[in-house]
């Protein structure tokens, strides 16, 4: 897992060059849709509780804003280096373009470890860093929300500190605590969404959803939230896994008890509702449905052949080497794509956006029932387009995405 060695900008390419080709766009296109618009390195200076200074090195990478406001998350991650910033950003891109939100696609990291600073480093980094890029961000330039590492009182830092230098503006970051101006259903929409793709799917492919077997590799925003709603819709949640080990349970794992148990030991290790296993134990666990939620290259072509699955649901970001992408292809394992299964967050960050600007907020029900509405759609295309082209999911959701940010482009005519 996370073999650091390979270029996270190349695998993405591979899946961009691949829905290039089958539009046929022209090289000087290929070009415009490939190169970052603007990425800026930051030094992050830190006093540190022992009155220590660190120096953190950060980034923000603005890939695309044809279509709207850059927009993705910050990550706080020792491999948020350049190359997968870089990487994550184009998906940003590729995946509003699929949502069809009025954003492009962002992304900003940090390199190191959150789980070794204090809270009161942690706010002190965020400062600094938001300080560091103040000039990028804006509610109609470039709007930043929580990825691995970081959450809502991450926002409400850059928030704040964004607002000392600008004025109050909740608009600019999104995934805020509900008290200075969320959304509510923002924390659950990434784990909503891939549920509410992975019911239509598996109702298009024949599979009974009361009961289904699902192993979930990551229960931190995602992999949780994926579970709980999972749960209630009755599948059956047999394996859970973190970076501390795993839990396993084939009469389905208690996931509220897992849930309130992770809150408190901040992992699913020692969870005594199931056996306790190694991490990696989860690819060898039976299931239906498997759900990467962790991080990217968790399969790869080391445990892609054996995987004991009938679908990947991949709700963490690249999470599927283009190898494993291939071997799961040849298995005939369908693989529901990052682009998609994952959008739900930024659909929700959309809808944050929208009633801070309006100054009016939505109810949870209202915020679910759009998320539904705009990821089914989203989904729909993707199954007809890979119908129609007699192509994987991912090629019809990447060839969709795209062709919308070319056109974009076409129509703005600024070359
Ligand atoms: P998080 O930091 O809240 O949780 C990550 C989880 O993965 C933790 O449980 C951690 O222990 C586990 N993990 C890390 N390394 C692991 C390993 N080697 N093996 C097993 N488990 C491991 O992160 P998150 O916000 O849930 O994000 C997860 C993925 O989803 C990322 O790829 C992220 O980019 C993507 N994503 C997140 C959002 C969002 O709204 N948070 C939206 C879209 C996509």
């Amino acid at each position: 897992m996370a073999v650091k060695e390979r270029s996270a900008q190349d695998d993405v390419r591979q899946s961009f060059d691949c829905a290039a080709d089958r539009l046929g766009l022209s090289k000087g296109m290929c070009n415009m849709l490939i190169e970052p618009w603007r990425e800026l390195r930051v030094s992050i200076p830190v006093r540190m509780d022992d009155d220590r200074i660190e120096v953190f090195i950060g980034y923000r990478v603005q890939h695309n804003a044809v279509r709207g406001p850059y927009k993705g998350g910050v990550r706080y991650h020792p491999h948020a280096d350049e190359d997968e910033v870089r990487a994550l950003a184009s998906l940003m891109t590729w995946k509003t373009a699929l949502l069809d939100i009025p954003f492009g696609g962002a992304k900003g990291g940090i390199e190191l470890d959150p789980h070794t600073l204090s809270d009161a480093e942690l706010n002190r980094l965020t400062r600094r860093y938001t300080r560091s890029i103040q000039h990028l961000l804006g509610p109609h330039r470039d709007i930043p929300a929580p990825d691995m590492g970081t959450n809502a009182q991450t926002m409400a830092w850059m928030m704040d500190e964004y607002g000392q230098l600008h004025g109050y503006n909740p608009s600019v970051v999104t995934g805020k605590p509900i008290e200075l101006g969320g959304s509510a259903g923002r924390e659950a929409a990434t784990g909503r969404g891939a549920v509410f793709v992975l019911m239509e799917a598996m109702r298009d492919l024949g599979m009974q959803v009361q009961g289904a077997r699902v192993a979930v590799q990551g229960f931190g925003n995602v992999g949780s939230w994926f579970a709980r709603i999972a749960h209630e819709e009755g599948l059956r949640i047999v394996a859970v896994a973190d970076l501390h080990g795993s839990v396993c349970n084939g009469s389905g794992l208690d996931i509220p008890a897992l849930a309130e148990y992770a809150r408190e030991h901040r992992t699913v290790a020692g969870f005594t509702g199931g056996e306790n296993c190694r991490t990696e134990d989860i690819f060898s666990v039976e299931c239906d449905v498997f759900v990467p939620a962790a991080m990217e290259n968790a399969l790869t072509e080391e445990n892609a052949g054996t995987l004991p699955t009938k679908v990947v649901l991949e709700a963490a970001n690249h999470p599927t080497t283009p190898e494993a992408d291939r071997i799961l292809c040849e298995r005939g394992i369908p693989v529901l794509p990052d682009i998609l299964v994952n959008g739900g967050g930024v659909t929700v960050s959309y809808f944050e956006w929208t009633q801070n600007l309006q100054q009016f907020s939505w109810t949870e029900e209202r915020v679910n029932d759009e998320l539904r509405h705009r990821i089914v759609a989203a989904y729909r295309a993707v199954v007809s387009k890979a119908r129609q082209a007699g192509c994987t999911y991912r090629e019809a959701a990447m060839e969709i995405g795209v062709e919308r940010v070319a056109r974009a482009i076409q129509l703005r005519g600024f070359v």
